[in-house]
C-alpha cells in the first residue's frame, strides 16, 4: 500500500512538471510571434513627409477654389490651375478669377507655422512650433510674374491683380501689401474698385484667358521648367540661346536690348 502512494505522488510530480515545460514552451512561442508595429509616426517637430506636404497644398487650393465660387455666365469665371507657355518655359498658376473688378492671379500657400518676410525680400521664411525653418521664394513676387504672364495676352485696359493667400500658417508678422488669409480673402477683392468689366467684357476675358491655356501638359510643364533651369546654368539664354553675361544684379542675354531675357540674383 505504501508503494502506490508514493507511485501516485511521484506520478503527480511529473505530471506538473510535463506541463509547466509544456505551457513555457507555448509562451515562448507566442512571445516570438509578436513584432513591434511597423507605422510608428514620424518625429513630431522633424521633417513632414513629401506626402503629407503635397497633401496640404491640395487642400489649401481646393479651399480657395471653394471660396471662389462656381463660374457664373457673364458674371464670374474661376481657372484653377492654369498652365500657360510663356518664354520658352511655362507658369503655373493657382487660380485665376475673372469678375467684374478685373482679374485675379491667386498664388495659394500652405505652411504650419509663423511666416516672417516682406514685400522686397526675396526669401521668405516658416518658422515651425518645433523651431524648424523653411525658406521659399517671396509667394508675391511670383504672383506679380505671373500676374505679367496673364497682362500680356489681355487687352491693356483690363486689370490684373497679382494676390497671395495662405490657406493655412500665422501671417500676423507679415507686413506686405496683397497677401492675406484664406478668411479675409473674398474681402479683400471685393475691396478693389467694382464695375471695371460689363457683362461682355468679362466673357470676353475669360474667353482670352482659356485660349491661352491650351496644349501644356502638367509633364510639359515640369520639364520646361527643367530645361530653362538647366539653360540658364550653363549660360545660355533660354529665350534666344544666345550667351548670358553678368549684369548689374544677375545675368542677362548678350544681345540685349534685342532679347529682353534678365535673370535676377
Ligand atoms: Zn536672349
Amino acid at each position: 500500500m505504501p508503494y502506490l502512494i508514493l507511485a501516485a505522488v511521484l506520478g503527480s510530480i511529473v505530471l506538473v512538471g510535463v506541463l509547466a515545460i509544456v505551457l513555457a514552451i507555448v509562451l515562448a512561442a507566442k512571445k516570438k510571434g509578436q513584432r513591434p508595429p511597423d507605422d510608428v509616426p514620424y518625429t513630431v517637430g522633424g521633417p513632414v513627409p513629401q506626402s503629407y506636404a503635397k497633401r496640404r497644398g491640395e487642400a489649401g487650393e481646393s479651399a480657395v477654389n471653394e471660396l471662389l465660387g462656381k463660374d457664373e455666365d457673364g458674371v464670374r469665371y474661376v481657372f484653377p490651375d492654369y498652365l500657360i507657355a510663356w518664354e520658352n518655359g511655362s507658369a503655373e498658376i493657382d487660380h485665376i478669377l475673372v469678375e467684374e473688378r478685373g482679374v485675379f492671379v491667386i498664388e495659394t500657400k500652405t505652411y504650419a507655422g509663423t511666416v516672417y518676410g516682406s514685400e522686397e525680400e526675396r526669401e521668405w521664411r516658416c518658422v515651425t512650433r518645433g523651431g524648424n525653418v523653411h525658406t521659399f521664394y517671396n509667394p508675391l513676387m511670383q504672383s506679380r510674374k505671373h500676374a505679367e504672364v496673364i497682362r500680356r495676352i489681355l487687352p491693356k485696359a483690363v486689370p490684373v491683380y497679382p494676390l497671395v493667400v495662405f490657406a493655412d500658417g500665422d501671417i500676423s508678422s507679415l507686413n506686405c501689401p496683397f497677401v492675406f488669409s484664406l478668411p479675409l480673402l473674398k474681402g479683400a477683392i471685393a475691396s478693389f474698385p467694382a464695375g471695371k468689366l460689363d457683362r461682355g467684357e468679362i466673357r470676353g476675358v475669360a474667353r482670352g484667358i482659356a485660349e491661352a491655356q491650351g496644349g501644356i501638359t502638367k509633364e510639359e510643364h515640369a520639364a520646361r521648367v527643367q530645361r530653362r533651369t538647366r539653360m540658364i546654368e550653363l549660360g545660355v539664354c533660354p529665350l534666344c540661346g544666345c550667351r548670358l553675361e553678368r549684369c548689374d544684379g544677375g545675368m542677362r542675354c548678350s544681345s540685349y536690348p534685342k532679347c529682353k531675357f534678365v535673370k535676377k540674383n
